[in-house]
């Protein structure tokens, strides 16, 4: 089967109105970006309408990094799913590692964000990974099929699951991506995982993130459980984005 390919900037805390007019207009042509991989754009919650604005008619989508697990009300800072959807947003990355370590997110309110996400109609990227030590403990497995199982608890409408992305927290933001063995088997447990949760796994794109840069995307992204990337450090310059873009787009057009 055929998966969508997705290649996903995540700016995290990064721009300004002015430098992200530069990076639009530094992208190499925005005609170039439609092909068979999808890209989209995340940028913080501030700068999502201006994004917006600026990829009017592209075919270059955008998410949120985040989302409020409530719906609306008394909720000091926070933004609903229904208000990212009323600005044209299609896409939430929700469990980054970043909301999980540095703001202490549970999995609990993972699973609420998720139905809020959904209930909108909003397209979910789901993020897991497990820490270094876990991986040496041998916990990988452990660590993602909790992950996994409490996103998914009591979520009515899973068919709206349709990109996981797997981040291993010590390949984020360190320059050290993990190597293409572990990347490929544990995308392929990914899979038998979520088959587990009741998903069809062979219908979802499985996305790799951690320390992608264009020196190694295009080796991760010929492997076979790989269906593109979640992108940090890299996705900052245009320069960098669109290499990594292109390279997947001639891969993408020779497999297909
Ligand atoms: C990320 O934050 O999702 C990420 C993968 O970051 P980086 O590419 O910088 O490792």
């Amino acid at each position: 089967m055929s998966r969508i390919s997705y290649c996903i900037a995540n700016w995290k805390m990064n721009h300004t109105s002015d430098s992200i007019k530069q990076f639009i207009n530094d992208l190499e042509s925005i005609d170039s970006f439609k092909s068979d991989v999808k890209t989209i754009i995340c940028p913080s919650y501030v700068h999502l309408y201006l994004v917006q604005n600026f990829l009017f008619e592209s075919n270059i989508e955008i998410g949120s990094q985040n989302v409020s697990e409530f719906d609306l009300g008394a909720f000091t800072g926070e933004v609903s799913a229904n208000m990212l959807k009323d600005i044209g947003v299609r896409y939430v990355i929700l469990g980054h590692s970043e909301r999980r370590h540095l703001f202490s997110e549970t999995n609990k309110q993972i699973n609420c964000k998720l139905n809020a996400v959904i209930k909108n109609d909003l397209e979910p990227i789901l993020c897991i990974g497990e820490t270094l030590e876990q991986r040496k403990d041998g916990d990988t497995e452990k660590v993602l099929r909790e992950q996994l199982n409490s996103m998914f608890n009591k979520i009515v409408d899973l068919s709206k699951v349709s990109i996981v992305a797997y981040e291993p927290v010590w390949a984020i933001g360190t320059g050290i991506a993990a190597d293409l063995e572990t990347i490929n088997s544990t995308h392929k447990l990914i899979r038998k995982i979520l088959n587990n949760c009741g998903l069809q796994s062979d219908a979802i794109s499985l996305l790799y993130g951690g320390s992608v840069i264009p020196e190694n995307c295009s080796e991760i992204f010929k492997l076979e459980h790989v269906d593109g990337f979640l992108i940090g450090g890299a996705s900052l310059k245009p320069e960098t984005f669109t290499k990594i873009y292109i390279k997947m787009k001639i891969i993408r057009n020779n497999y297909s």
